[in-house]
């Protein structure tokens, strides 16, 4: 019989809060790596724009 793996990134935010949502973004900082959905990977990012002073769109676009 044919076997198929599937696996399944969930949002690491949203599981602190007992749901399990679909991560679609990978944050990487120094080693530690994090899977987030899109409204947590949008949150992160405009955090971490803010922290370093990027505030414009150009910045930002990836
Ligand atoms: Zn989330």
């Amino acid at each position: 019989m044919a076997r198929r793996v599937v696996e399944t990134i969930t949002c690491d935010a949203c599981a602190k809060k007992g749901a399990e949502v679909a991560g679609t973004v990978t944050l990487v900082i120094m080693g530690d790596k994090y899977d987030l959905c899109d409204e947590h990977g949008n949150r992160f990012r405009a955090m971490l724009a803010d922290a370093l002073g990027n505030t414009g769109d150009t910045a930002l676009s990836a």
